[in-house]
């Protein structure tokens, strides 16, 4: 192994009430579509912020719950500039990013904050605090970098122990890689940027690119089952994280890099996913890639969205491999069209010779084509072969080529997208996502489903709403379906009830048609009551097994999952 010394700057926190950092918003100037489609599909006016976050003073932030001894120790295992009982420290950490806990936020119900921030430098001092926070029957919540969308951060409401978030962001380090295995020795801490960059100096690239990155961690992805828009080449992160070591009630957990095993019910699987609940992931031995000689993703238009459907499976099915397959519904496309700056190159989409084109010489109808962006990768060579073999199939169901402009504009804007939804909720309106997966022959059902669901849903609530779905992250078997839904809530009830109207109708929908809860936004609170029916009583009896087993005092990252 390569030993890597570069000691990088921690990161600053997100803003306690929204998405990212200070300063940094979504706007509308230069977007000329995007007041008219909002005003269109939700009713509501752009130009007019009809709520706001409080100012952080005007908060009621509980005093913590704190003894002399518990705080004595974790200055001993951390330093007393590493445990912080900070008001806005607590707040950041007290949840994720979820639109009901945006929402909780805004309305300062702040939720059980936790009474204490720990820092630990290594995973030593990360077995004391645990060992210090056992002794003492406090609760200990691993934080990464607090993006969780399902709820599986914040400490039960009824809990009296005292409750200590664990902030991984000292441990930032790659540690070392070996070149031979294509194997990455990295501390958990690490966030998306600074990963890379560490890799990118030495020539290699992790290429886990969830919508969070920027704000997201190595080890809450493992703890969540992450998965990046590149992972149809580079992988899940559960299929990217081969070696673990985490500390546990019980010690320190250790599992080998190794390809693969037969020791038995995989307990590398069981750490991935398990949101806090098992121990605290400290370092992961991951899979890297040399940095690709060539990287271009393309924007493609289909006919529609079975024709859209079928090409990737097709493409799932061929030899090609890309390292994204990503397709827009019509709806999902025309906010796309919306959301674009004038005189961006998608708008010659709109253009008259295009549309002329499409419409007479390849028979679209404007109003139903879908957007898609493929990605490729490798030497020059071997991607000129991928997009041919692509653009064959693409072809064959009617899409055409428009070329690398939006796709290199999709690349460059996509993590600025998480700050629409702040956005909406400052001009009173809620937008949020529900994902799943379902193999290839199930697709079609559950998209015809979750629509008929959330449309049924926003009916019964008297409400105008938006849904849009895109299809990503395919598989052999399968694909992923990401939906998100936007509306403005009538004022007869109270907005986060209806907000559970709608998201609820979506996954049950999800589960009624053959799909999982979640493809990799995890369990959480928010997707726990479809457990069972996703994986059985069964499956739920061996996961509380697991979890009672392993943290028999109830004291890691308790409720969450189940
Ligand atoms: C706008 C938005 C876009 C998103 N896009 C994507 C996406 O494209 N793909 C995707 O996969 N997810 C996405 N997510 C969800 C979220 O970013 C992921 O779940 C991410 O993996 C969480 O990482 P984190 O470092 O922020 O963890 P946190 O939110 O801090 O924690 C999440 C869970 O992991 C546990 N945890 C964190 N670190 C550790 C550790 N070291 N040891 C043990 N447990 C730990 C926490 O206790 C908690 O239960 C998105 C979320 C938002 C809000």
């Amino acid at each position: 192994m390569t030993a890597v010394a570069t000691r990088p700057p921690v990161k600053g926190a997100m803003k306690w009430w929204g998405w990212g950092e200070e300063g940094v918003a979504f706007s509308h100037e230069g977007k000329p579509g995007f007041g008219p489609f909002i005003k269109e599909h939700l009713g509501i006016d752009v130009e007019h912020t009809s709520a706001r976050p409080p100012a952080f003073g005007e908060l009621d932030v509980p005093e913590p719950n704190l003894g002399d001894d518990l705080r004595a120790a974790l200055e001993r295992a951390v330093g007393d500039a590493h445990v912080s009982d900070d008001s806005h420290d607590r707040v950041v950490h007290a949840r994720g990013k979820s639109l009901r806990e945006l929402i909780r936020q805004r309305r300062g119900d702040l939720g059980r904050v936790p009474d204490v921030i720990v820092r630990p430098g290594d995973e030593t001092e990360v077995a004391e605090v645990l060992r210090a926070a056992l002794d003492a029957d406090a609760v200990v919540i691993p934080f990464g970098g607090g993006t969780s969308i399902s709820g599986s951060l914040e400490a039960p409401a009824q809990e009296t122990r005292t409750v200590i978030s664990v902030d991984l962001e000292r441990m930032d380090r790659l540690l070392a890689i070996d070149e031979t295995s294509r194997l990455a020795r990295v501390q958990a801490g690490v966030y998306g940027p600074h990963l890379e960059a560490q890799l990118n100096a030495q020539g290699w690239t992790f290429g886990h690119y969830p919508d969070s990155f920027t704000h997201s961690t190595l080890g809450g992805w493992i703890a969540t089952r992450s998965s990046g828009m590149q992972s149809d080449r580079y992988g899940d992160i559960a299929d990217a994280t081969r070696g673990l070591r985490v500390v546990t009630p019980s010690g320190m957990l250790v599992t080998r890099p190794v390809p693969s095993t037969s020791t038995g019910p995989s307990v590398r699987e069981m750490v991935l996913g398990s949101e806090g609940r098992l121990g605290i992931i400290c370092e992961a031995t991951v899979q890297v890639r040399r940095l690709p000689e060539e990287r271009t993703i393309l924007g493609y238009l289909f006919p529609d969205w079975a024709a859209s459907v079928q090409a990737m499976n097709a493409i799932a099915a061929s030899e090609a491999a890309p390292s994204v397959t990503r397709v827009a519904d019509a709806d999902e496309t025309r906010f796309s069209f919306a959301t674009k700056k004038g005189n961006s190159p998608l708008d010659s989409v709109k253009s008259k010779a295009l549309g002329t084109y499409l419409k007479r010489r390849r028979g679209f109808d404007l109003d139903e084509m879908c957007l898609a962006f493929i990605g490729y990768e490798g030497p020059e060579r071997f991607v000129a072969a991928q997009r041919k073999g692509v653009g064959r199939i693409v072809s064959a169901h009617g899409g055409v080529c428009i070329g690398a402009s939006p796709g290199e504009l999709y690349d460059q804007k996509k993590f600025d997208t998480p700050y629409i939804r702040d956005y909406l909720l400052d001009r009173g309106s809620l937008a949020d996502v529900s994902e799943t997966s379902a193999p290839w022959g199930t697709l079609p059902g559950l998209y015809a489903g979750a629509r008929a669901a959330a449309n049924g849903a926003f009916s019964a609530l008297g409400v105008q709403g938006y849904l849009m779905c895109h299809l990503s992250h395919s598989y052999n078997a399968g694909a992923c379906l990401y939906f998100t839904f936007a509306f403005a809530p009538s004022g007869t009830r109270d907005a986060l009830e209806q907000y559970d109207v709608v998201k609820s109708a979506i996954q049950q929908a999800f589960v009624d048609h053959g799909g999982t809860l979640s493809h990799h936004h995890a369990v959480g609170t928010e997707h726990a009551p479809w457990l069972e029916q996703d994986i059985s009583a069964p499956g739920v009896g061996m996961l509380r097994a697991l979890f009672d087993g392993t943290d028999p005092g109830a004291n890691l990252n308790p409720g969450k999952i189940v």
